[in-house]
Formats: structure tokens, sequence, C-alpha cells
């Protein structure tokens, strides 16, 4: 049991989910660092947590697997009680023109971005409708909203992540629990640094704002989301892009 609010936030080891991690701590809640295979990173996300006086453990499981979510879920309020707040955040990309798709390019993207999210949001509802609230926070792209060349996996995916958010806010709205997305632009992790300058100067050359996205960014996004100052707020798709699209 803990006195504090819960968070866990899948894939946290690095990238945006380690900052949205960092912030979650910073406004009080007691956060769960999942990883699938970056442990030691999700160890030092966990450090770095404590070294500011968080508190935080690193929790190795594979969103894409519905059994295993099952039950991490059913261990997690075994030990914690609770869970108040949700972030899905893991994500892959396999890019490629739709034409020389592989099956298995579509089929891993599709598993971990959107079978993920809706393994862990059907497997922690339940517990969140038993604890009478709860605040889901899905992470999507400005791929899922507008659609991106050679990425018609991962932008399938996104789009269905804001579909997948949209029908649960209406479903779990009456149970106090609310369900949002953040779909941010560009942001520099370790996700888009495969991409050639190139490809990354011609996505910033559409930014209004003529920068990419920093992590804080959009960790600022989910806190607010996750903040008692959002509790009327379910549903939506909150861009955090410098204006792109
Ligand atoms: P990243 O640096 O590549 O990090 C991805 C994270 O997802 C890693 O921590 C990874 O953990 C985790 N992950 C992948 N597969 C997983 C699985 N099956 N189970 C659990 N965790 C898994 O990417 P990022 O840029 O921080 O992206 C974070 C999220 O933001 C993603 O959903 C991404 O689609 C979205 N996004 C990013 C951008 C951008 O410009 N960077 C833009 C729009 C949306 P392991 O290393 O342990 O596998």
């Amino acid at each position: 049991m803990s006195d504090k609010k819960i968070a866990l936030v899948t894939g946290a080891g690095r990238g945006i989910g380690r900052e949205i991690a960092k912030t979650l701590a910073r406004d009080g809640f007691f956060v769960i660092v999942n990883y699938a295979h970056s442990s030691a990173a999700a160890d030092e996300a966990v450090n770095e947590i404590k070294a500011e006086g968080g508190d935080a453990v690193s929790m190795g499981f594979d969103v894409a697997d519905f059994a295993a979510v099952e039950k991490v879920a059913a261990d997690i309020i075994k030990e914690y009680g609770h869970l108040d707040v949700l972030v899905n955040n893991a994500g892959i990309t396999r890019d490629t023109l739709l034409m020389a798709m592989k099956e298995e390019d579509f089929d891993a993207v599709i598993n971990t971005n959107l079978k993920g999210t809706f393994n862990t949001m059907r497997h922690f509802s339940k517990y969140m409708i038993k604890n009478k609230g709860g605040r889901i926070i899905n992470i999507s792209s400005i791929s899922g909203v507008a659609g991106n060349a050679g990425q018609a996996n991962y932008s399938a995916s996104k789009a269905g992540v804001i579909g997948l958010t949209k029908a649960a806010a209406k479903e779990l709205g009456s149970r106090n629990i609310t369900v949002n997305a953040v779909a941010p632009g560009y942001v520099d992790t370790e996700m888009t640094q495969v991409l050639s300058e190139k490809v990354r100067e011609s996505i910033l050359a559409t930014v209004p704002m003529k920068r990419g996205g920093t992590v804080a960014d959009i960790a600022n996004a989910v806190a607010f989301l996750a903040s008692d100052k959002a509790s009327y707020i379910t549903g939506q798709v909150i861009q955090v892009n410098g204006g792109m699209g």
C-alpha cells in the first residue's frame, strides 16, 4: 500500500517516457517506470527520480502481451492498493513506404502502440472503477492526426489510439475516470535519431514555431492532464507540436 498517488508510465526508461516519469514524480506521484528491454535505462530513471527526492520503482513487461499485462495489473494493485494515473507512452516505429511494408512491420507497430494501449486500459480500468476514479493519458502523434508518408503502420496505430481514447472516455466518464491523448509533433529522442538530417530539416521547416519539441514540452502536457486542474477534461487530444499540421 502507498499513501501517495500511484502513476504507471509505460516505456519510461528513456525518451519522452522518462521525462514524464520524472515530472510526475516531482508532482508527488509514486511512479512505476515500465520498460520492455532497457532495464539499465529504467534503473537510471528511477535513480534520477530518487536523487530529486521522489519515489519510483522499475518494472519490466511487454505492453503488447495481454496476459502479462493482466498479471502485472493484479500484482500492482496487490502491492500498492490502487493505480491513479496510467500513461501509455510505449511506442515503436518500423517506417517504410506502404508498397514495401512487410506484414510483420505492420503487426509489430499495431501490437505495441495500439494493442499495448488497449491491454493496459483493459486491465487497469476495472481497478480504477473500483477505486472510484483515475486518469488515463495516451501518447498519440501528429502522424495519427494528419497521417505521414512512410508511416502507414505508425499513423494507423496512433489514429487508433485516438479512437480508443474517445470511446473509453465515453464509457468511463460516469466512473470519474478521464481519458485523454497527447499528440506530440517532432521531438528529438532515439526514435527520431534514425531520421536523416535532410528529413529532420524538412520536418522542422513545417513547424511554425521553428523548433522541435522537447521531452519536457510533452511531459508538461501529460502532468497537466494528470493534475487536479484537468479534472473536467476528457475525450480530448492535446496537440503539442509548435503549430504543425
Ligand atoms: P523512444 O525514445 O524510442 O522510446 C520508446 C519507449 O517505448 C522506450 O522506453 C521503450 O522501452 C518503450 N517500448 C517499446 N516497446 C515496448 C513494449 N512492447 N513494452 C513496453 N515498453 C516498450 O521513443 P520516444 O520518442 O520517447 O517516444 C515515446 C512515445 O511518444 C511513443 O509512443 C512515440 O510514438 C510517441 N511520439 C514520439 C514522437 C517523437 O518525435 N519522438 C512524436 C510523436 C509521438 P524499451 O527500450 O525497454 O523497449
